[in-house]
């Protein structure tokens, strides 16, 4: 994996976790006004720092796991870990990341734990 690569994955994810607190914005009043006096008016600027306790809790369960992954696909970027499967440790093909820049796992592996899982 190339450096190039990982930046416009970098970027990618970023962006994804701008979507994720533009439509927190859009549906939590006070997630918008906490925004609105922390002084911050630039969601690019937001989505690249780190993600507070605050917003974490305004978000639902579902929106939580997807910007957890994004900021874990993020410390992986930093560590060298990003693109590696998390589970039998191959690469994850470049395809699937373009997808889902936040794939922790190879395909493979995706449909195995799809496949066991109980629901
Ligand atoms: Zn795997």
């Amino acid at each position: 994996m190339n450096d190039e690569f990982k930046a416009k994955m970098k970027q990618r994810l970023f962006d994804l976790k701008a979507e994720v607190l533009t439509s927190l914005i859009a549906e939590n009043n006070d997630f918008r006004a906490a925004v609105e006096d922390s002084g911050v008016n630039d969601l690019a600027d937001m989505a690249s720092n780190d993600i507070d306790a605050m917003t974490l809790e305004a978000l639902g369960a579902k929106d939580k796991l997807r910007l957890q992954r994004i900021e874990s696909a993020l410390a992986r970027i930093e560590n060298g870990k990003f693109g590696i499967c998390a589970s039998c440790g191959s690469r994850i093909q470049k395809e699937r990341l373009n997808a889902i820049p936040y794939s922790v796992l190879c395909v493979s592996c995706q449909s195995t734990s799809e496949r066991h899982r109980a629901y």
